[in-house]
């Protein structure tokens, strides 16, 4: 069975526990990020993008997410359309049996100008009528997500803020976080605290002038207790997998990404549920293809080397579940969606 967004998301709120919410473009993925969930007895956030469905067409996503849950039953799962630029790309995902939709108003359907206030709380409001009135979660998007000093950001899956933008913009403003989510009525928000998307998020060690953490604590003291506060961009970029990838002929620059114990933090002071990352998992398939066909160069079979890969971002996902404390949640969130456990 598929779950809302809410449910799974207030449980974690209620138990101070974060849930990485982790991109799938393919049945290797999204098996990679299922058998996590299953090893570590965790809730499974799966979001597909536009650039998702795009690559792999709706039709065969519709038939991998559901082919999760029947495969896994025990998992709470979670299908979340991420980063929709328009109502239209929210509306169909809603259609095809996505349980959560992001409707990002805080860049125009173009997908990297940044809109107004008005604009924002006028599209996703829309969303959350089309999407309220199936079950489906939203969730919506204020400040634009971007480096705190030098002001952009890395766009990604054709979403991102084009130019420079002012700290203003960068740094999502908490009264207008509260207004936002009155006007709107979203489940869950993204906020911009100074990370981005991608392989390149810092140039050194992120302090607190570009990882404004302690910031998350004056929006969540401003919305209502029961929202949810969303981390976009929250690869840790980890030092080991970048190392592989240059060993095996990789040309990746270095770069510093966002430390699991400043996530930790998010989850602590600013009870943030959901922590987006994507770029971490490519890292580490990335990382054990490159090594294998080096390794193995009379090896052809695809089989051979994504059964690694697979491993590899199955591992890392599992890190990540047991880092922000959704490992071993299984039973409270089980119970929260009715103790179910059958075949959807
Ligand atoms: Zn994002």
């Amino acid at each position: 069975m598929l779950h809302p967004l809410t449910p799974v998301l207030d449980v974690a709120l209620g138990n101070q526990f974060g849930i990485p919410a982790l991109n799938g473009n393919n049945l290797e993925q999204v098996t990679a990020i299922m058998e996590a969930a299953r090893k570590t007895d965790s809730p499974a956030i799966i979001q597909l993008s536009r650039g998702a469905r795009k690559y792999a067409g709706d039709w065969a996503l519709r038939a991998l997410m559901f082919a999760a849950a029947d495969q896994y039953p025990e998992v709470p799962l979670v299908v979340h359309l991420d980063h929709g630029n328009e109502p239209e790309v929210c509306r169909s995902a809603v259609a095809n049996g996505f349980t959560s939709v992001m409707m990002d108003g805080s860049l125009l359907p173009d997908g990297k100008t940044p809109s107004d206030f008005w604009y924002n709380v006028a599209v996703t409001r829309h969303v959350v009528e089309i999407a309220h009135a199936k079950g489906v979660s939203v969730e919506g998007e204020i400040g634009c997500l971007g480096h705190l000093i030098t002001g952009t950001g890395e766009k990604e899956e054709e979403q991102g803020a084009e130019g420079k933008l002012t700290r203003r913009q960068l740094l999502t403003d908490p009264d207008e976080a509260a207004e936002f989510v009155k006007l709107t009525g979203v489940d869950a928000l993204a906020v911009a605290i100074g990370t981005s998307h991608g392989a390149y998020k810092f140039t050194e060690p992120p302090d607190a002038d570009v990882l404004a953490i302690e910031h998350l604590a004056k929006i969540r003291a401003k919305v209502p207790p029961t929202m949810h506060l969303v981390m976009h961009g929250s690869s840790s970029l980890p030092q080991e997998l970048r190392d592989v990838i240059n060993q095996f002929g990789g040309k990746l620059k270095p770069a510093w990404g966002v430390p699991l114990e400043a996530i930790q933090r998010a989850i602590r002071i600013g009870g943030v549920t959901k922590i987006n990352v994507d770029t971490d998992n490519r890292l580490a398939i990335t990382a054990a293809i490159r090594r294998f066909l080096v390794e193995q160069p009379d090896k052809f079979d695809l089989r051979d080397y994504w059964r690694p890969a697979r491993a590899a971002m199955q591992e890392v996902c599992e890190k990540r579940m047991v880092a922000f404390g959704s490992a071993g949640q299984g039973p409270k969130v089980r119970e929260k969606l009715g103790g179910y456990g059958q075949k959807s």
